[in-house]
């Protein structure tokens, strides 16, 4: 394995498109996210240097301490919110992010569609849904999407590119994976944002359009 988080960011996307041919999917409908949480902008300045532009971080806070000056450096990238998002973060979340991954229930929704059109940006917007159904986990109910979706869409005017999901970590994930790609499917959804460092190959397999790879490419978090 490569040394340097440019090396693995290459070796990942190696990972990815073999995993996609091998189930005949084309790689370029998978985006490779490279998630930078808790690194700091000289840990991340390599991989944009080498030509990635998707990014993931997953507190609002955190990113406006980093991704301003990188945008600056590098306009043309875009910035995913991975992480729970709470109503009073809104307006930063659409100002600063490209597309955000977390919508989970009505009050976000409103929140989101408020701001996108007080600022008139449009961030890419995918359902988190709590397959896991794990109490203290984020993501709406299976069963309660069809609403959520169509309050986004009918209500609010909001266009959503896919469901969102992170497995329970004990659990088989590629179970959840055909979940929710199932799910997707039947909510006449694209987008599939599923699969981390320990299982994004699965995810590509069962129809991942969206991976969120962290650890695999800037290292261990500490
Ligand atoms: C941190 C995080 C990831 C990346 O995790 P790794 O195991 O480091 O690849 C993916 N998705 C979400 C929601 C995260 O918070």
């Amino acid at each position: 394995m490569s040394e340097d988080a440019a090396g693995r960011l290459i070796e990942t996307g190696q990972r990815i498109a073999a995993a996609a041919k091998g189930v005949g999917r084309d790689p370029d409908e998978v985006t490779l996210i490279a998630v930078s949480k808790t690194f700091g902008a000289d840990d991340i300045r390599p991989v944009l240097e080498a030509g990635h532009r998707h990014f993931g971080e997953n507190r609002v806070q955190e990113a406006q301490g980093k991704w301003p000056e990188l945008k600056v450096e590098c306009p043309e990238l875009t910035l995913h919110l991975i992480g729970p998002l709470q109503s009073n973060k809104a307006r930063e979340a659409v100002a600063l992010f490209d597309a955000i991954h977390t919508i989970d229930r009505p009050k976000i929704a409103r929140a989101l569609a408020k701001e996108m059109d007080k600022q008139g940006r449009r961030p890419q917007l995918f359902i988190q849904v709590n397959t896991g159904e794990e109490a203290q986990k984020a993501g709406v109910l299976a069963a309660d999407a069809v609403e959520l979706l169509a309050l986004c869409r009918d209500q609010l005017g909001l266009q959503i590119a896919g469901l969102m999901c992170i497995p329970p970590v004990e659990e088989e994930p590629a179970i959840h994976f055909a979940f929710l790609d199932k799910l997707a499917g039947e909510l006449g959804l694209d987008g599939r944002s599923m699969g981390m460092s320990g299982d994004f190959e699965t995810a590509v397999e069962m129809g991942a359009t969206h991976v969120r790879v962290g650890s695999a490419i800037f290292g261990a978090r500490g």
